[in-house]
């Protein structure tokens, strides 16, 4: 497996990235939820066979880094067996959905993810970025979480169909709302989208039982969540917590966060709230992402404390850490960082080349500093 980069696939973990420490290893789980014993199985495999270390990625992945090739095989096993992984690859690539992660046993989130994970085998072929969106609870969480087919919850109160880059959607039928979506993913491969690779790039007249005035209703508020410092934490941590505390499943969430289900009130939390790291986005820069040319994280925890705004600090133009604008961001090239001011990773710098020592001065001290 050495060497081993995919390039325009969401690696998963029978597809891991190479990365710097080693090979990144994404396990979906079921509805993005975890039992306990699967929790503290998941643990033991990243200790067992990575660096313990374990992402939450923005399609609420848990993500096992620093897995050695040499037990990459035996590692997929033991997913397998905690049931955290499908046994087929195909299956599992397939099963790209992001659902609302405060679903309730029997409600229209969960009524529709397990269907549409039951009828998998009915999709086309699609690239392998392309996911899905459940978000059918009485409002919607997830709007600005990527995903290009989508079902939501409508300002009328019905569920909708929505592709993604369009602001409205249709009405679905009730019991054939993923009928409708499989037509969808069908229509998209037909119509060329392809070669687009994502729904939102692909400009194609949508067909008219696709197309319509609805529109989702406004975004429901999260509920509680633990953010983790940059959307990282330690096996061991994640371990100790669950065996110190009565936490009955684990829910992974699209924003960085996990929701420990079963404590009691009053639990103390796994991170203080407070903790700069949780403010700022960060990816993981170098030396873990190979296109990093600069340390990322230990920069943004200096910095976030004394930024009032939203801060971001990128390894490179990607900016996988966050898609949405922030207010500073620093990225990443050829050992220096590039300012950009309310924007994104890839937005045209307004200073480049920038020392990380010299940086405060820049972003504090000049018109339109936050
Ligand atoms: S933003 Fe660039 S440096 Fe950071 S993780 Fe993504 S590809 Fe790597």
């Amino acid at each position: 497996m050495s060497g081993f980069v995919v390039k325009g696939w969401c690696p998963d973990a029978y597809r891991p990235m190479a990365a710097g420490d080693g090979l990144l290893v994404r396990v979906r789980p079921r509805l993005a939820r975890l039992t306990r014993e699967q929790t503290i199985g998941l643990c033991a495999a990243a200790i067992a066979y990575g660096s313990g270390e374990i992402d939450v990625t923005q399609r609420a992945n848990l993500q096992l880094r620093g897995v050695t090739d040499a037990g990459w095989r035996s590692l997929l096993e033991r997913l397998v067996a905690l049931d955290l992984i499908d046994a087929d690859a195909d299956r599992q690539a397939r099963a790209n959905i992001l659902v609302a992660p405060d679903w309730l046993d029997g409600d229209d989130t969960h009524r529709l993810a397990n269907e549409l994970l039951a009828r998998l085998d009915d999709l086309p072929v699609l690239p392998g970025k392309f996911g899905f969106v459940i978000d059918a609870g009485t409002a919607p969480v997830l709007l600005g979480d990527p995903g290009d087919l989508r079902i939501e919850r409508s300002a009328a109160g019905a569920l909708m169909l929505r592709a993604d880059g369009r602001a409205t959607g249709v009405p679905l039928e009730p019991g054939a709302e993923i009928a409708t979506l499989i037509a969808l993913a069908h229509w998209f491969v037909t119509s060329g989208g392809t070669a687009a690779g994502r729904m939102a790039r692909h400009t194609a007249a949508l067909p008219a039982w696709a197309s319509g005035d609805a529109r989702p209703a406004a975004a429901a508020p999260r509920g509680p969540v633990t953010p983790l410092p940059f959307g990282r934490i330690h096996a061991n941590t994640l371990a100790r917590y669950l065996t110190a505390h009565a936490v009955r499943t684990v829910r992974v969430t699209p924003w960085r966060a996990l929701i420990f289900e079963g404590i009691a009130p009053g639990t103390p939390p796994l991170f203080p709230a407070d903790e700069a790291a949780i403010r700022a986005d960060a990816c993981v820069g170098a030396p873990a992402c190979p296109q990093a040319s600069v340390a990322t994280r230990a920069l943004a925890q200096r910095l976030a404390p004394h930024v009032a705004g939203t801060l971001h600090v990128s390894g490179c133009a990607k900016g996988c850490a966050r898609a949405q604008p922030a207010d500073v961001v620093l990225v990443g090239r050829d050992g220096r960082f590039d300012l950009v001011r309310h924007g994104r990773a890839g937005d045209s710098p307004v200073r480049t080349g920038l020392h990380p020592d010299t940086i405060p001065d820049h972003i504090f001290a000049e018109p339109g500093a936050v």
